[in-house]
Order: structure tokens, then C-alpha cells, then sequence
């Protein structure tokens, strides 16, 4: 699989050993589709790995964050969410239900940079966020959560 000689080659470029729980938690981020919180992502690992602890699912994901492996993101809550998908990619997010979905945007994707950012600093990535209901959401009222 691809991926995970991914990450192999990340750690070994870094000089940290690949863990079998590392390993897990990768390939668990990896498919994921919703963007999960860390607790998220720790309910799921825990029916493979009961000796799993939050923190280590917390430590392991900032590891990869440095690495460039997967992306921090955020939504509706200061919740920090992760992101499987380091490509250029943009996010609706639902203000009822906290979702982060996934869409391309090619035409926003190639823009260049414009000059007058530039002096603020160095931008590593751009991703825009469009803020309002989900389809779930819309068919419950958009009142609920
Ligand atoms: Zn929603
Ligand atoms: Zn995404």
C-alpha cells in the first residue's frame, strides 16, 4: 500500500520507529472522510487497541502534522479536526452540525497569491471555508443539532 510506505519513509526521514499503534492511527486517519476531533479518532482506534490512551492518539497526530502527513484543520468549534487530504482542497462547514465536507474549487485552487499578503508572511497553503447548513441539517430545519 502506498501510504503507508508514506509514512515509513516520513519516519525513518525524521528517525522515529514505526510503531505497530502508529501505524494504526495512521491508517485510521487515513480513511477517514469527516475531518475527526482526536477523541473521535481515539473511540474508533480503541475496539483495535483497548490499551490505547487519548494521548497518545493526541501526540501521534502532531507528529504528523509536523511531518506534512496529514493536516490540522478547524470548523464551527475551536476543536482542532484532522485531515487525511494534504492536497489543495477547500471546506464547507455546517454551523449546525459542525461538519467539514470536502469540495474542489479549481478555478479559486490556482490563483496566485496576491502581493498585498505577501509582507504579512509566508504562506504555506490556501483553503477556503464556506460557512452554512448541510443537506442533513437542511432537512432537519437547520435548527437542531
Ligand atoms: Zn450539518
Ligand atoms: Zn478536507
Amino acid at each position: 500500500m502506498d501510504e503507508l510506505e508514506e509514512l515509513r519513509r516520513a519516519l525513518e526521514g525524521a528517525g522515529i520507529r514505526l510503531t505497530h499503534q502508529r501505524m494504526e492511527i495512521y491508517k485510521e486517519i487515513k480513511s477517514a472522510r469527516d475531518h475527526p476531533s482526536v477523541e473521535v479518532l481515539y473511540e474508533r482506534l480503541r475496539p483495535r487497541l483497548p490499551t490505547i490512551s487519548l494521548d497518545t492518539v493526541y501526540r501521534t497526530l502532531t507528529m504528523f502534522v509536523e511531518l506534512g502527513l496529514v493536516k490540522r484543520v478547524y470548523g464551527k468549534d475551536p476543536v482542532a479536526r484532522y485531515d487525511p487530504d494534504t492536497s489543495c482542497h477547500h471546506h464547507m462547514i455546517c454551523k449546525e452540525c459542525g461538519a467539514i465536507i470536502d469540495f474542489d474549487w479549481p478555478d479559486v485552487s490556482e490563483l496566485p497569491i496576491p502581493d498585498n499578503v505577501r509582507h504579512l508572511g509566508q504562506v504555506e497553503y490556501m483553503q477556503v471555508q464556506l460557512v452554512g447548513t448541510c443537506k442533513k441539517c437542511q432537512k432537519k430545519g437547520g435548527k437542531k443539532r
